[in-house]
């Protein structure tokens, strides 16, 4: 018999082990708790919620709602197990998490399927299926074995995170698209700030509320890796000279030079995100959407992705893993949960499921799934495998989805047709491809 290993029993590893064991194979998880704890994880148990206890908005026209749904009817243990310990917090679906975490932890440890091995992995164990599921702050021996995997250019040890927008909130009016010289194929928005608009921007920023650094983050700083708001506390023109430089653009509008720009860069294929680039940053959200908002193209821009800088363990994955998180290289190693480019407890959950699924399915000589790019989990999986520049990690949010066939002008109606599609797209997915999986 094949032989099967999941390492780390987070949130993707548990619903990937659950997956294998609940089809009839053996699985062997390893989990380095309680004998080497994370810098954030405090308890023994699997599926341990580090942070806050909310898994977002029930709503299924939400988009995390449209991602609980979806998980739900790929049958997730874990939002079985949160249904029965939820606590009330109004549209959202909020956990008792030592409740949770511990009956997590039960289910997997007296699965007859399942062997658990509470220790460290430090080089890959012997099996025939690796599931990688080890989260945003993976053990020191164990990255060096991924960089050795995946190309040590390709494993990243945080994230410094620029905020996005959906492309369909941005006023181009304010604005207009060239590459700096008029090199390359105009690929960039320039939001053109005036000295005035500038220097009412440049306050805020100064004034703008951080997010206090935990210890395991400050080493980030020392990476050359400058949020924009430490970058404006050198000087008034540092930030003229750095991110938010006009040389090399011409705006078309006046001829001239602007003042100040900042730069809005593609960040999927389809151009339906746009970064913010060079503004990796440690406000509050509430700030960050409150200045940057000061931006005339931005003023009621809609962000997909608020800016941050955190310890964070993930891999390139447009460049080393297939849509079927498998591993280009290596076909029998698999990655699952934030270490391949998500974002968040539910999207790690989402993947482990996926990842447990594709090992199913070779392990019954099947070929793996590809979910539809139309739903939520589908999409962005289809992000991470496919993002245009440097991976930045992705939550869920509407803007991944491919757009509708019809024109919907109404925002949140569009949303709506967006799910409606989505929840019909993975059911039929679901009655071709997975019903003797999914039982
Ligand atoms: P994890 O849940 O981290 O699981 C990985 C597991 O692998 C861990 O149990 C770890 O002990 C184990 N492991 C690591 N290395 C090894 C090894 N070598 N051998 C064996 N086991 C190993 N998300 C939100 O949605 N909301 C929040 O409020 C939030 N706050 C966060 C705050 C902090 C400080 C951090 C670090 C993350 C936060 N996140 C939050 C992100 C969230 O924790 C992750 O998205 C989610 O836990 C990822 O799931 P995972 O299964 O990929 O990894």
């Amino acid at each position: 018999m094949k032989k099967v290993a999941v390492i780390g029993a987070g949130l993707a590893g548990s619903e990937a082990s659950y997956k294998i064991a609940q089809a009839g194979f053996k699985v062997s998880l390893f989990e380095m708790r309680p004998n080497k704890l994370t810098p954030a994880h405090k308890t023994p148990y699997f599926a341990e919620i580090v942070c806050s206890n909310s898994f977002g908005s029930f709503d299924q026209y939400s988009a995390s709602g449209l991602l609980k749904k979806e998980m739900e009817m790929l049958d997730s243990l874990l939002l079985k197990v949160a249904y029965k310990y939820k606590v009330p917090a109004g549209q959202a679906l909020a956990i008792d998490r030592e409740k949770f975490s511990k009956e997590i932890t039960e289910i997997l440890e007296n699965h007859p399927n399942i062997k658990i091995y509470r220790e460290e992995v430090k080089n890959l164990p012997d099996a025939d299926i690796i599931i990688i599921a080890t989260g945003p702050l993976t053990s020191e021996d164990l990255s060096l074995q991924i960089q050795k995997l995946t190309g040590s250019e390709y494993l990243y040890f945080y994230d410094a995170i620029a905020p996005v927008v959906d492309a369909e909130t941005v006023d181009y009016s304010k604005g207009f698209w060239a590459d700096r010289y008029s090199k390359g194929t105009g690929d960039y928005f320039n939001c053109v700030l005036t000295e005035e608009e500038y220097e009412i921007f440049y306050n805020e920023l100064l004034k703008g509320e951080q997010v206090p650094l935990k210890d395991f983050e400050r080493a980030v700083y020392f990476e050359g890796c400058l949020p924009i708001e430490e970058m404006a506390r050198r000087g008034k023109e540092t930030l003229l000279y750095g991110p938010m430089k006009p040389v090399g653009l011409i705006d078309p509008n006046t001829g001239k030079r602007p003042f100040a720009v900042v730069q809005l860069r593609k960040e999927n294929i389809e151009g339906s995100l746009l970064s913010l680039v060079g503004f990796q940053t440690k406000l509050k959200y509430n700030e960050q959407k409150r200045i940057f908002r000061l931006i005339p193209a931005l003023k009621d821009a809609e962000f997909v992705k608020l800016g941050s800088i955190h310890r964070n363990t993930f891999i390139q994955s447009q460049k080393v893993l297939l849509p079927t998180l498998q591993l280009k290289s290596n076909l029998n190693i698999l990655f699952a949960g934030q270490i391949t480019g998500v974002e968040g407890y539910m999207p790690s959950a989402a993947t482990g499921i996926i990842a447990g699924i594709n090992a199913v399915k070779l392990l019954k000589n099947e070929n793996p799934i590809i979910l539809p790019k139309t739903t939520m989990i589908g999409g962005l999986i289809n992000y991470i495998t496919t993002a245009k520049n440097e991976l930045q990690p992705m939550g869920a949010n509407f803007a991944l989805l491919p757009e509708l066939d019809k024109k919907i002008k109404n925002k949140e109606e569009r949303k709506k047709a967006k799910a409606q599609r989505a929840i019909q797209d993975m059911e039929d997915f679901i009655k071709q491809n997975l019903i003797d999986t999914l039982q």
